[in-house]
């Protein structure tokens, strides 16, 4: 039985929207510059592993992961692109990344020395990428000690610089100074390092944002997350490029009733219908992404129009109001048991976008798609 007959919740991914994101992207860096498809946190809720493959099918070269264990996932899936964790592992780690050919960020001496240690007992190399720190203050060889760094690890001949890179704190911000400062440090950077005869390898610094606003930045390599998904990492971007949103959430309607004037919906009660209405239910709440900061604050959609959710949303299950009085005249919906909701996407000409979500909740869509893995079972078109 598949699973969204075990359950009338589920998320669709359009793997030909994601073909169409990575190709817009390869199209806007031109030539000569890789992409990096970012598939960590899941593929940001749409499946690392078949995300993975449809971009590096579609013109992406490396992927990059936060966790080791994201990236054994995709070397157990069979994928065999160069894949790098976007940040230093604990020491435990390093079997595991010599094992599966999985490449660290580094950025203190002590792990290096250790990796290239472990490398060297195996007889092989310790591939690896230099984060550097440019003013974001995450992770990172400050960018005024990265030669000092190189010098303090280059006695060991096992380790292998494939590649350099920075992290942009306010590339999807209205231009500040902060991001061209952050640039012209890590030039500094990656020049020191020619002076003092070290090659950087690969040279990557652009998230979404700085690839698609800045070709500056481009370098070797750029690193797209959000954009891969169809979602806009900032207003700006949306004149720029063309992206096609890759997931959609649905449900079917598992309860319908008609409800008179003043009834309580939902704990707490803290709507009461307005008059004759018809209460839908759903199988999705709050464990499975759909916030409950939303209460009240987002449409579903219904045979093409649109439906205020009402009540508090639970847990599992939440309700949308079908306002009577105006059936028959502006609606021509009568949603039944069975009929399909969609939560986020387009159904007919009605649209609601995980965008929208996240304005109302003051907070970013890339936290919502995550959400939106959390339980639901996802179904690729
Ligand atoms: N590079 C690094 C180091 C990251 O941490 C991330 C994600 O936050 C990305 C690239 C991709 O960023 P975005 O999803 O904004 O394109």
């Amino acid at each position: 039985i598949p699973d969204t007959d075990r359950r009338w919740a589920w998320t669709e991914v359009d793997l030909n929207a994601l073909r169409h994101n990575v190709a817009s992207l390869k199209r806007h860096v031109g030539p000569g510059v890789r992409v990096m498809a970012v598939v960590k946190a899941d593929g940001y809720g749409h499946g690392a592993v078949r995300c993975a493959k449809t971009a590096l099918n579609s013109g992406a070269e490396y992927l990059g992961v936060a966790t080791v264990n994201e990236a054994i996932e995709l070397r157990e899936a069979l994928v065999n692109a160069p894949i790098l964790v976007l940040s230093q592992p604990p020491d435990e780690a390093i079997p595991l990344l010599l094992a599966y050919k999985v490449m660290p960020s580094v950025y203190t001496p002590d792990f290096a020395i250790r990796y290239a240690e472990a490398a060297d007992a195996f007889g092989i190399r310790a591939p690896y990428h230099l984060a550097v720190n440019t003013g974001m203050n995450r992770i990172g060889v400050r960018h005024d000690q990265v030669v000092e760094f190189l010098s303090q690890v280059s006695f060991h001949r096992a380790l292998d610089l494939v590649g350099t890179f920075t992290h942009f704190a306010t590339a999807d911000a209205p231009e500040t100074l902060d991001f061209h400062i952050q640039t012209k440090r890590f030039l500094e950077a990656i020049q020191g390092m020619r002076v003092a005869g070290v090659d950087p390898g690969i040279i990557h610094a652009a998230n979404s944002a700085a690839a698609i606003r800045y070709p500056d930045v481009h370098f070797d390599m750029v690193r797209p997350g959000i954009a891969l998904y169809g979602l806009h990492p900032c207003p700006e971007t949306r004149t720029m490029i063309e992206l096609k949103p890759v997931m959609s959430v649905h449900a079917r309607v598992t309860d319908a009733r008609l409800v008179p004037m003043s009834e309580g919906v939902s704990y707490g009660m803290n709507y009461r219908s307005p008059g004759s209405v018809k209460i839908c239910t759903i199988p999705v709440g709050y464990a499975d992404g759909l916030r409950r900061g939303l209460s009240g604050r987002t449409d579903f959609i219904v045979s093409g129009q649109r439906f205020r959710q009402v009540g508090n949303i639970c847990m599992d299950q939440c309700m949308f109001e079908v306002d009577m009085r105006i059936y028959g005249t502006r609606r021509r919906v009568d949603p039944q048991i069975g009929d399909e909701v969609v939560l986020v996407g387009r159904q007919g000409d009605s649209v609601v976008t995980l965008d929208d979500m996240a304005n109302t909740l003051g907070t970013i869509h890339y936290e919502l798609s995550i959400g939106f893995a959390q339980r639901m079972p996802r179904v690729y078109v």
